[in-house]
Order: C-alpha cells, then sequence, then structure tokens
C-alpha cells in the first residue's frame, strides 16, 4: 500500500476537519489539502514525464509546501529525498547527484543557489520553487489518482552522513513508513483530531516522518510561523490552538523546560513531548518532570530503523515514586511492539543481561539498505538484523541502555556531525598536517565539536572560514586545540577515546 493512502482515507471520512494550520491560522482543511496533493501529484509526475520510482529532492524550511510537496511526490509513486535545509549548497548539490534526482522542489530562499545557468545541476535535475507560477499553475491543474505501491517499494530516501563523510541514502520503502506509524500509535502516542503536530524540528527527520501519524489520525499539522523552534512561540501556541505534540531533540526540550520555569507558564497546552535523537541526562529529565509534569515520552531510532526501536513510555518517566524509576529513566526504554532488538558481540553472538555490545535490530521498519551502495548495506545488514552501531546492554526486563556510540558521531543540538567529514575539509588547509575532530560534553547542545591540529602558522579564523565556506555552519568546530602530534595505536590510528579524555583533564 502507498502510504499517501492515509491521506486518501482521511479526506474522505474526514474531509472537513482541519488538516494544515500555519501559526494559530488554519490554512486547508483535509479536502482541500487532498486536493492540492492530488494536483501537485499530476505536476510532479506527468507534467515531467516522470517514472514511478523517480526521485523528487526537497530542500526547504518547514513550511506549509513541504507537506504538499512531500505528499504529492509519494501519492504520484515517486521517491521523496528531504534534504536538511541547514545543509551547505555543495552538500545539497552532492546528494542531487547521488540520488539521481529529477527535480528539486525548493523555496525563494534558496533557489539561487540552484538556478544559476552556469552551474547547472547534476543529471536532468530542475529547481522548482514553491512560490513560483509553475507551482502555482499546478495547484489549478489536472489531478491525478494516487499510484499502488508494493510494500517494498522506496518511498524516502533518508541521506545520513557516513562515516566516510559522505552522506549515504537510506532506503525506507512504503512498509517501513507504514510500520513506523503504526508503531507510533501503538506504543509512542494515541493522538486524535484534537491535536495538533507541530513541526518545531525539521520536516526532513523525525517530525516529518511522525507526521504520517497525524495524517492517519486526521489530526492537525501545525506549522509555526517561524518555521522552526521558538519557545515562546510554542507557548503561545500552547494556549491556542492547544493540544500540542512536538518532536524535539534534548537540546530544544532543555530550552523549552527553561523557558516554561523562567515565564511561568502553564505546560496544559502541551500534550505530549516526544524526544530522542540523542542522549538526554538523567538530571534533564528530572527537571522537564518537575516543570512540566508527566508530559514525556523517550524514543530511540536512526534514520535506518526511522524512530523505532525503543520507546520509554510516559507512564514509565512520570512514576517518580517507583524504586527502578533512575535506572528506568536512563535507559532508551524497551524495543517497540513490532521490533525486535538484541545485543551481540563482534560475532552476532546473543549477549546476555547486563553485557555491553552492538545493538541490532530486526522487523518491517528495518530499512531495504543504502541507494546504490550495496557495500556500506552488506555491513549494515546481516543475518536479517541491522547493526545500528550503537552500543548497550539489555537487562533482565529488556530495557536497553546505550553506552557509547561504536561510530564516532558527534550529535549537537540533535544534529548528526560527522567528524570525517568536517576532518576532510581541514586538512584541504596547506598547513595542516593532521586533524581529529571529537565531540565535547556542552550543557546546551549536547555535544559540540572540537578539532585537534597539528600545523604550523595558521589562525583558528581562517580554519573557520575555510569550514563555513564547504560545510553546514552547525558541523564547525566551536574551538581549535593545536598539538605537536595525535595520539595514535599501533597501527597508526588517532585515539580518539584519549581527545576525548585531553578535553576533560
Ligand atoms: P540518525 O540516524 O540521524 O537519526 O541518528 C541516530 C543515532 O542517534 C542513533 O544511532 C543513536 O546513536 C542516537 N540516538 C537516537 N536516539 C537516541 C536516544 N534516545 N538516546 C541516545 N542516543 C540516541
Amino acid at each position: 500500500m502507498n502510504i499517501a493512502q492515509l491521506l486518501v482515507r482521511s479526506a474522505q471520512v474526514f474531509a472537513d476537519r482541519p488538516a494544515i494550520l500555519q501559526g494559530d491560522r488554519p490554512l486547508y482543511t483535509y479536502a482541500e489539502f487532498e486536493d492540492r496533493v492530488a494536483r501537485l501529484a499530476h505536476f510532479l509526475r506527468d507534467g515531467h514525464g516522470l517514472d514511478a520510482g523517480e526521485r523528487i529532492a526537497i530542500f526547504m524550511g518547514n513550511r506549509p509546501e513541504y507537506l504538499e510537496t512531500l505528499y504529492a511526490t509519494l501519492w504520484a509513486g515517486l521517491v521523496a529525498v528531504p534534504i536538511n535545509a541547514k545543509l551547505h549548497p555543495r552538500e545539497v548539490r552532492f546528494i542531487l547527484a547521488d540520488a539521481q534526482a529529477r527535480l528539486l522542489m525548493t523555496s525563494s530562499e534558496h533557489a539561487a543557489d540552484f538556478t544559476d545557468p552556469s552551474e547547472p545541476l547534476a543529471g536532468r535535475c530542475t529547481a522548482i520553487t514553491c512560490e513560483g507560477p509553475a507551482y502555482l499553475q499546478a495547484l489549478r491543474g489536472q489531478r491525478r489518482k494516487p499510484v499502488h505501491r508494493l510494500p517494498d517499494d522506496v518511498a524516502w530516501l533518508f541521506y545520513t552522513s557516513g562515516t566516510t563523510g559522505r552522506p549515504k541514502g537510506v532506503m525506507l520503502s512504503h512498509r517501513n513508513l507504514l510500520t513506523m506509524t503504526s508503531c507510533y500509535v501503538s506504543d509512542v502516542d494515541t493522538p486524535d483530531e484534537r491535536d495538533a503536530m507541530v513541526y518545531a524540528a525539521p520536516i526532513s527527520h523525525g517530525a516529518g516522518l511522525y507526521g504520517f501519524a497525524c495524517t492517519l489520525k486526521a489530526g492537525r499539522h501545525l506549522i509555526p510561523a517561524s518555521g522552526g523552534f521558538d519557545p515562546d512561540e510554542l507557548i503561545a501556541l500552547s494556549r491556542a490552538p492547544g493540544r500540542l505534540t512536538l518532536f524535539a531533540a534534548p537540546t530544544m526540550v532543555k530550552r523549552l523546560v527553561r523557558r516554561i520555569a523562567d515565564s511561568g507558564a502553564s505546560p496544559d497546552g502541551f500534550r505530549t513531548i516526544v524526544y530522542g535523537g540523542g542522549p538526554m541526562y538523567l538530571e534533564d529529565i528530572r527537571e522537564a518532570l518537575d516543570v512540566m509534569g508527566p508530559r514525556f515520552v523517550q524514543i530511540y531510532g536512526q534514520g535506518e530503523s526511522p524512530m523505532t526501536i525503543t520507546v520509554l513510555p510516559r507512564h514509565i518517566l512520570g512514576d517518580r515514586d517507583h524504586a527502578d524509576w533512575a535506572t528506568m529513566s536512563a535507559s532508551v526504554g524497551y524495543a517497540q511492539a513490532q521490533v525486535e532488538v538484541r545485543i551481540a558481540d563482534g560475532t552476532g553472538h546473543t549477549l546476555g543481561p547486563g553485557e555491553v555490545g552492538e545493538v541490532l535490530v530486526r522487523g518491517d521498519v528495518v530499512m531495504l539498505g543504502y541507494w546504490r551502495n550495496p557495500g556500506a548495506t552488506d555491513e549494515a545488514l546481516r543475518d536479517g538484523w541491522l547493526w545500528t552501531g550503537d552500543m548497550g546492554s539489555l537487562d533482565a526486563r529488556g530495557f536497553l541502555t546505550l553506552k557509547d556510540r561504536s561510530k564516532d558521531v558527534i550529535i549537537s543540538g540533535g544534529s548528526n556531525i560527522y567528524p570525517r567529514e568536517v576532518e576532510e575539509v581541514l586538512l584541504r588547509h596547506p598547513a595542516v598536517r593532521e586533524v581529529s575532530v571529537v565531540g565535547s560534553p556542552d550543557p546546551e547542545w549536547g555535544e559540540i565539536p572540537v578539532a585537534f591540529v597539528v600545523a604550523e602558522g595558521v589562525e583558528p579564523e581562517a580554519l573557520e572560514r575555510l569550514c563555513l565556506a564547504e560545510i553546514a555552519r552547525f558541523k564547525r568546530p566551536r574551538e581549535y586545540r593545536f598539538v605537536a602530534e595525535l595520539p595514535k595505536n599501533n597501527y597508526g590510528k588517532v585515539l580518539k577515546t584519549t581527545l576525548r579524555k585531553m578535553l576533560s583533564s
């Protein structure tokens, strides 16, 4: 089944319910939303002579057109390639080429980077601006019927940076997305039509993936006027229209909680706050519960098993009197309903309770593989299990505690930064001989990147300029430490654990 059928059903049965809100202003009912999607689907597919399975990239901030473009792409049997709106144009061009995208749906804010005739996009890719005449014309054009899709047809290419520094396209099928949505409504939250799902985090990632659950229940999709995360705006929206549900990275939760505590605002208009994507410290969840009450659910997932590996539900997080509250709340909870989780050693043997090994995941939510990357796919999917790269242990009751990441990904404010990518950029400076980037704990961002550099005669400012010219701003190191040499093991591999220790000494 095509996941866009969730919209078909909601528009048919609940035609007059509000579907899309911008700030507190209702924009479209379900019938109107569906109509726009059906016309855009015709424009995207028939208007451009595309075949089923061709890729449409979406590169814009959170806005109503994002949702209609995403649903229209799926409706038309095409594959959506949502791209993080914070990425550098060079990074976007890499993804467009790798995904062999035929269209880039963007907004006027970003269009100039992709419409310069002297720098055409790879392949036969064309950029379309959602405020432009072609898009507006499409909304008055013909409708098309939703295209039937098989469970294993690709629906969404989720680009995640690889440890090689090159982003990899995680192939998520219609079955993956439907399973994720079904796990959401069974384990994470049970939304109804009165709830408003707020896109305070990027639609290109977790928040957008969770949006399918809102469509399933014919709830309200709420796009903040700011398009992003602003605690004061969220507090105002919690008063009207209220009943907010949002997915937030731990950094965002912290900032929201602090703002509510400082302003004395009521938390009652927030129904559910789902957090995940990075570690949340116990002290922070304790404070969040003190200030806002039992409105929190933690999830653990990764692009390869989207939003869906384990869940720590609100009744456990909220049960402060339970003898094991602290241990349970420091864990990431237990396996979601349609997911199997086990801990294995390097050879794949299952480890017992309390033993630390790699987290392995199996189920219908696990990706099909990496797009055009069989080598990486074979490494991640072995014997029917996804090797997550995360280290952890299960207790006797099935609660998973994450210990460390076997990959060296830095998670800063909920966004992943892959050190190798930053290192490659820094190494382009002629004075830089060696470099290694590690995450340093930070109370505000969770982690921030710090670069250890072996170089002579170079100022941090020059390295900063280089990074800003090549990669997204959030990936640049916040600190440079110049050292005579990098610590290495016998095989010449840099010892990142030693570097991390140097940060704390
Ligand atoms: P991504 O693929 O960008 O969603 O990043 C996924 C990674 O984020 C996982 O492999 C974990 O390392 C980390 N992560 C996700 N959820 C949690 C969580 N609840 N607690 C700690 N780390 C998490």
